[in-house]
């Protein structure tokens, strides 16, 4: 995503003369180069705005332009809003108000009509917020000084679940095999989500990559495994697992690219004329941003690589987790998650290990090569998108990970151990109440906001488990929800 940028968009009107929109205009550039230096994403400067047909000319080239993220708008002086109707009605990009002022404080001494009139955001942005309140805008509105810290992180922050949206509406999976048998939560609508969310869910044979897998070279093993050597500990003497392991990434991430993919899933119940289930193969294609999902997931699968995106540098520390099984000690409430394999080394709190173990689940003939880690300590979110019939729900967790209690040196995978909130058996009680999978994205650095401002975006159904739910009280919004998502 390195030619994102977000559009500057200011609203101002003729009524107060030339010279006051040629300082709108300056200030309003400076504003954005200013911003530029401090947001992940660079803010281009568009127009001062001040007739119908300027900001509908905007809006068009912001849809049109597949660089262009988002907007960001303000209101410097007044901006009467009847003008905005046909640009904003149009809008498809997503929509950010920053309501703020050039000055910081009021000028004592300096103040007069004429400063007034010049600065006037309260004013103006307020008319600027009533249409977009009026049209049902699905928007955000961020107030405060512009030059604030908690102003930039909350702008930025805004930026990445935008990037998400982009990331969103380009996203294709790739599906080797079906969905494990018989699993509800795994499956979906995917006519609904390509229309709401913009994902391209196919299938392709395992025998096709069977077939890739086949064509890989040894020099191109020995380089990968080379990449293997430098990036982990090396923690077993099965070279041969390692090698498999590597010839299933190399020809996986080939037919990924070539079809545009950055999601896949498989099954372990589909692994006809493999040796291995793909474990150390899928975390590494993980740790390269690209999206993974175990038993056809393909739901979890689009979201991890939708949260990477959004993450630290366009690739963050988010991964496929799976709630395995509690700590139910008192005072020391804790879940642990795993998988079978593939966790992603963007958890971890250590250099990784490779190892090969036996999978007794599966269809493996010989024992696969993984990465072994503990992950980090620190706050983050467990995140599920789940298909309710007729729409989408994305529920989102706020968890504190910890490091693991203990070292469970018999434990032949990756582990996590956090505590849900509000505390464990609570969060528990609601995420299941809501109906969250068991199979989730964990992110270190993608927060509930974010992924709040990203289901506004996409249009679904936003569930927000944190330290003030109460089980009564998700109770009544879920079922007021449910009403509201009937409607709309
Ligand atoms: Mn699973």
């Amino acid at each position: 995503m390195k030619q994102v940028e977000f559009w500057f968009v200011v609203g101002s009107q003729f009524l107060y003369g030339p010279e006051v929109l040629e300082t709108v205009e300056e200030r309003a550039k400076e504003m954005a180069a200013e911003l530029s230096k401090v947001l992940p994403y660079p803010l281009v400067y568009k127009v001062t705005a001040k007739t119908n047909t300027e900001i509908t000319d905007v809006v068009k080239e912001a849809n049109y332009r597949d660089e262009c993220a988002g907007i960001i708008t303000w209101c410097h002086t007044f901006s009467p809003s009847k003008m905005w109707i046909n640009g904003l009605a149009a809008l498809q990009k997503p929509y950010c108000h920053l309501a703020t002022q050039y000055n910081k404080e009021i000028p004592n001494d300096e103040i007069d009509m004429d400063f007034m009139n010049l600065n006037q955001a309260a004013h103006g942005d307020r008319e600027h917020g009533f249409i977009a309140a009026r049209l049902r805008m699905p928007r955000k509105v961020i107030a405060g000084y512009w030059q604030d810290e908690k102003v930039h992180k909350r702008l930025a922050d805004w930026m990445k679940a935008a990037v998400g949206v982009a990331v969103s509406k380009g996203m294709k999976v790739m599906r080797f095999g079906d969905n494990m048998r018989e699993v509800a939560v795994t499956e979906g609508d995917k006519v609904e989500v390509q229309r709401k969310l913009g994902w391209q869910v196919n299938t392709w044979a395992v025998g096709d990559l069977v077939k890739e897998m086949n064509k890989v070279t040894e020099a191109e093993i020995d380089a990968l495994v080379a990449e293997y050597e430098a990036r982990y500990d090396i923690a077993t003497d099965n070279t041969a697992a390692i090698r498999y392991q590597a010839k299933e990434e190399i020809a996986m991430k080939k037919m990924l690219d070539r079809e545009g993919c950055r999601a896949f899933t498989n099954t372990f119940q589909d692994l006809y004329g493999m040796e291995q289930l793909p474990g150390l193969a899928s975390q590494h294609l993980m740790a390269q941003g690209y999206g993974y999902g175990g038993e056809g997931d393909w739901k979890v699968s689009a979201m991890t690589a939708i949260l990477k995106a959004m993450g630290e540098g366009g690739n963050g520390a988010s991964g496929f987790m799976e709630d395995y099984t509690y700590h139910l000690v008192e005072g020391q409430e804790y879940s642990l998650g795993a998988h079978m394999l593939e966790v992603c080394p963007s958890l971890a709190a250590d250099k990784p290990r490779i190892e090969t173990h036996h999978l007794g689940i599966g269809m493996n003939e010989k024992d696969p090569a993984r990465l072994v880690f503990e992950g980090k300590a620190g706050r983050g979110i467990v995140v599920s998108l789940i298909d309710m019939g007729g729409r989408l729900r994305l529920i989102v967790q706020d968890i504190e990970a910890v490091k693991p209690i203990m070292p469970m040196p018999n434990l032949p995978v990756a582990r996590v151990m956090w505590r849900a909130l509000p505390d464990l058996t609570t969060g528990v009680e609601c995420w299941i109440t809501a109906g969250g999978a068991h199979h989730t994205v964990l992110s270190y650095d993608v927060t509930a906001e974010m992924m709040r401002d990203w289901a506004r975006m996409m249009d679904i159904e936003f569930v927000h488990i944190g330290a003030d739910t109460t089980p009564e009280k998700l109770e009544e919004e879920l079922l007021v929800k449910d009403l509201v998502w009937k409607l709309k």
